[in-house]
């Protein structure tokens, strides 16, 4: 029946029967660690997994398998894992994939703590790391070999957007070695522009910190696949490897939060593509980076593979390191805050906050110049969100 049913009627109802709860309008949060057996025999089928039911709420909780129906429902997945964080989720996935000896291709620029996860945390237990342009298709062709266990990837990419075509890198890995998992951080889209399991990715893993919660008020991830592989990431990586479960009224607060997503990611890009539009032209902005611009070099595979543009905005101030430090501190409604898909518009100059301790070179390497700032458009009316950002820029 749920199938059947449109992306949004589904972001509010999928997952849950009212009539199995008392007539609850919204799902119960089961405040509990442990599960009571009606005796041994059951108990016994339940750890063997010959039978359905929780056990521990390290391994599950019915809070949660509502959130994880749903989610994987909306990923267009077999099943979804939810987890502590977002950085809960991508360590329990691959932690689960990876062998001493294995590698992992992964895209040049990643979210910073994924990429202190890889070239810090798995290559002291001897997995290698390389990291390519995911971009450049022929790249990702010529680093894959016989050792290839992971391609991962997130798109859009932060700071400047670039987008990876989710399709074509998996149709080419997988002729290479179906074997070979595609993982992509889709938290910058959420299932509400796009779905990589449709393009062939093989998991996709969310920061539910960011747009899926929507309200800034938690630290949440999820990771959604095949059923099998779900499985294994909750039996090893989850249960055993991470134990980075998630609370149960975080994700009774997740389930909130996406009964209003498709309408926030829908406000979220008209806000941002009104903003980068009016920024474009600016004589104190350098660049803007933006996929639904139509002179972004992104534009066409965007406008494949998103359904709408997101609210992410890059620009570069004319005027490089004090001109970033002068726009964001003349800020007056926006906030000055690192994390994004808030209510609230944020803003964030990473010389100065997130990649203050790398040297300019470095900076440059990750395509982060110094007069960069990065921008997540709220939901407030747009006129005030442009008013703002129009005020700060005129006392640079
Ligand atoms: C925030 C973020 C993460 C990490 O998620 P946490 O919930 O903070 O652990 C991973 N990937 C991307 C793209 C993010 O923005």
């Amino acid at each position: 029946m749920n199938k059947k049913l449109s992306f949004t009627t589904r972001s509010i109802h999928s997952g849950y029967d009212a009539s199995q709860h008392e007539g609850s309008l919204n799902p119960p949060v089961y405040m509990t660690s442990t599960y009571c057996f009606d005796d041994v025999e059951q108990g016994a089928a339940r750890f063997a997994g010959e039978a359905q039911g929780h056990v521990y709420s390290r391994i599950s909780n019915p809070t949660q398998a509502v959130l994880e129906t749903r989610l994987a429902d909306l990923e267009d997945a077999e099943a979804c894992l939810a987890t502590a964080s977002g950085m809960g989720a991508i360590t329990a996935a691959i932690w689960t994939l990876v062998r001493p000896g294995d590698t992992v291709i992964a895209d040049k620029t990643l979210y910073g703590c994924t990429f202190s996860f890889f070239q810090h945390g798995l290559t002291r237990f001897g997995v290698n790391v390389e990291f390519v342009d995911c971009t450049d298709i022929e790249a990702v062709s010529r680093a894959l070999s016989a050792k290839t266990r992971v391609v991962y990837f997130e798109s859009p990419v932060n700071p400047t957007m670039r987008v990876i075509d989710i399709a074509a890198i998996s149709q080419r890995v997988h002729d290479y070695n179906p074997g070979i998992k595609v993982m992509v951080d889709n938290t910058y889209c959420t299932p509400a522009l796009q779905r990589p399991i449709n393009l062939g990715a093989d998991l996709v893993v969310h920061s539910a910190t960011k747009y899926l919660g929507g309200h800034g008020d938690l630290i949440a991830g999820a990771v959604a696949g095949k059923q099998d592989l779900i499985g294994e990431i909750r039996l090893f990586g989850l249960k055993d490897m991470t134990g980075a479960v998630i609370a149960p009224l975080t994700a009774f607060l997740i389930l909130r939060g996406l009964k209003s997503l498709s309408l926030r990611m829908e406000r979220h890009s008209t806000s941002a593509l009104a903003l980068a539009k009016h920024l474009q032209g600016h004589k104190a902005v350098r660049a803007v980076y933006y996929p639904g611009l139509e002179d972004s070099p992104y534009f066409p595979l965007a406008s494949r593979q998103m359904k709408a543009p997101g609210g992410m905005i890059a620009m570069e101030l004319e005027g490089g390191f004090d001109a970033g430090v002068a726009f964001m501190n003349g800020l007056q409604l926006i906030k000055r805050a690192v994390s994004l898909g808030d209510a609230e518009t944020l803003c964030q100059h990473p010389a100065s906050m997130t990649h203050s301790t790398y040297a300019p070179e470095e900076r440059a390497e990750h395509d982060i110049s110094e007069g960069l700032v990065r921008l997540s458009v709220g939901l407030e009316d747009v006129e005030d969100v442009l008013a703002d950002v129009e005020q700060a820029l005129a006392g640079v």
